[in-house]
């Protein structure tokens, strides 16, 4: 576990971890879903699992999710009290991927303050199934964060990068440690 500040104050607390995001004490996690919002794989279907059949059954209400937006259930089973569902881009080549990958950090963000939640983790969106290079969807996680915190120095907000295995967890701390140097 690595706490560092970033783009921030004091108040900003930002950590990259390794591990399952399921198990995550925090206010809240964010869900790499698809656009159905109606379950897959990967990190999606753990999310399911661990929170139970009440979050598909909230989820069915909901519509759907366009790429880059995000929707908000419970957590039900999970730790953390809320869920945060974002779709990622199916990783194209084009420029408009970044757009896409960063717009679900972004809103992702502004919806936890808009619920005035505080503490936030996040799994490597669209680098998974959807494909997405892991060093460029790195930057643009990182990028994205980066520029909220500037933006929103005032709200108190923990962000956690959750890394499933360990090459996600290795590229996301070079980011890092690159970006403070
Ligand atoms: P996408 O469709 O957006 O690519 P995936 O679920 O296929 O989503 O993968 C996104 C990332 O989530 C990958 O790095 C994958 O290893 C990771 N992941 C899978 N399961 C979990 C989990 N339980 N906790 C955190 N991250 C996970």
């Amino acid at each position: 576990m690595s706490n560092k500040t970033l783009g921030g104050g004091w108040e900003h607390v930002f950590a990259v971890v390794q591990g399952d995001i399921t198990k995550l004490d925090c206010e809240c996690i964010v869900n790499a879903a698809n656009r159905s919002l109606l379950g897959g794989g990967g990190v999606d279907g753990a999310i399911h699992r661990a929170a139970g059949p009440e979050l598909l059954m909230e989820c069915r209400t909901l519509g759907g999710c366009k790429t880059g937006e995000v929707k908000i259930t419970q957590g039900y089973r999970l730790p953390a009290r809320w869920v945060i569902h974002t779709v990622g881009p199916v990783y194209s080549g084009r420029k408009g991927d970044a757009v896409l990958l960063a717009n679900c950090y972004r809103n992702s963000l502004a919806l936890a303050k808009a619920r005035n939640i505080h503490s936030i983790a996040f799994p490597a969106i669209s680098t998974g199934v959807y494909g997405y290079p892991l060093n460029e969807a790195t930057e643009v996680a990182l990028a994205a964060v980066r520029e909220w915190l500037a933006e929103n120095r005032a709200y108190p907000m923990k962000i956690i990068f959750c890394c499933y295995d360990r090459q996600t967890y290795e590229v996301y701390q070079s980011c890092v440690s690159n970006e403070l140097t």
